[in-house]
């Protein structure tokens, strides 16, 4: 393989006397990646990596997580979720208050683990916070297929599950977002296949490359849209061959189909997003809390200054929130992209962006 400073040195040739290129990557795991690598600092001047609405956290909205708390504070309930949703906040509260109150909310590492919640704790209601991308929802799926097969009626899934590519649609057709390319998102694509992006270089003509998370990959998927760019094409490269497939994983698919159905869905910043989520098929609605037992909130607007928003479509960096580094920071923060470890401002943040000044955060 070409070493480090023969990918960065091509790269500088590739990107010499272009205009100003922005390369979004929309995977809050290649967010971290990029910036602990340090190949932001590394680009060339006309070279910018934004980022889009890659980390599952911080797309979901206030409504989810005030349903979450609600539940979490009703008798008989656990709340079982991933621990970056603890801090969350709603749009009054978040889990983490709401446990130190005295809910029961646990930290799970997989929807496996709550097949053996429920079997302990068979007076109680266990609801999963299922959250996530196409990488994540075949597990929840799986566990819900597990939960029918052994017969457990006290384990429930709160979805939030959501589907990369209509979002990424959503953007192109936003005119506030300025995308020369997209670094795919490389976990997603194991799932659903290199092809299912297709529509981008077919329908948008916009280079695009799946990469993986080593700073290596990383690299060769910014080259691949150098020379789309270069070439003047617009293309949908597999930078990362080694475990994704241009159809993904069938079996992964089925058992997403079997459970789930696409349904549109909301995202922070971006709002009601067509055929962009997963809803539970009518046979497993038993699984649904929402269907068993909704619960009621109250819908608040919260008169804040933090632009997550913008921020998730990478129309603004972080540092152009005027909250940034100050009145929200990691251990206060004021929106979900400060609090996820997959966050744009949390990655910001702790590794700090070619125009973020350190003596800034203090
Ligand atoms: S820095 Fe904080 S307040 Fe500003 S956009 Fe990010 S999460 Fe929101």
């Amino acid at each position: 393989m070409i070493g480090k400073v023969e990918l960065v040195k091509k790269i500088a040739r590739l990107a010499k006397e272009k205009k100003k290129l922005r390369l979004m990557e929309v995977c809050g795991t290649h967010t971290v990646a990029i910036f602990r690598s340090g190949i932001r600092q590394i680009l060339p001047e006309n070279v910018e990596l934004v980022s889009g609405p890659g980390c599952p956290v911080c797309v979901t909205n206030d409504d989810y997580i005030d349903k979450a708390i609600e539940y979490s504070r009703k008798e008989g309930f656990i709340v079982a979720t991933f621990g970056d949703m603890l801090k969350v906040p709603g749009s009054r509260s978040s889990l983490s208050a709401a446990k130190a109150e005295g809910a029961d909310v646990r930290i799970v590492y997989s929807p496996l683990d709550c097949l053996k919640l429920a079997t302990e704790n068979q007076s109680k209601k266990i609801i999963f916070l299922a959250v996530g991308f196409e990488t994540t929802a075949p597990t929840a799926a799986a566990t819900v297929l597990a939960a029918k097969a052994r017969g457990i009626k006290n384990l429930f899934m709160l979805s939030a599950q959501k589907l990369v590519p209509p979002a990424l649609r959503f953007l192109l057709n936003d005119t506030s977002v300025k995308v020369d390319g997209f670094l795919l998102p490389g976990h997603v694509a194991v799932v659903i296949g290199a092809d299912a992006f297709k529509f981008l270089s077919e329908e948008f003509k916009i280079p695009s490359a799946v990469g993986g998370f080593e700073a290596e990959e990383i690299l060769i998927a910014l080259i691949s849209l150098l020379e789309q760019i270069d070439g003047g094409r617009a293309e949908v490269t597999n930078n990362y061959r080694s475990v994704v497939k241009a159809e993904g994983n069938v079996a992964a698919q089925k058992i997403l189909s079997q459970v789930y159905e696409v349904a549109d869905v909301e995202w922070r910043g971006m709002g009601m997003i067509p055929a962009s989520g997963l809803k539970m098929r009518d046979e497993f609605a038993a699984f649904d809390i929402e269907r068993v037992e909704p619960v009621e909130i109250e819908r608040i607007e919260k008169k804040t200054a933090c632009r997550c928003g913008e921020v998730l479509r990478g129309v603004i960096n972080p540092t152009a929130c005027p909250l940034f580094g100050k009145a929200c920071q990691p251990l206060h923060a004021i929106g979900p992209c400060m609090v996820s470890v997959e966050g744009v401002c949390a990655a910001w943040f702790k590794y700090g962006g070619s125009n973020f000044k350190w003596e800034e955060k203090f």
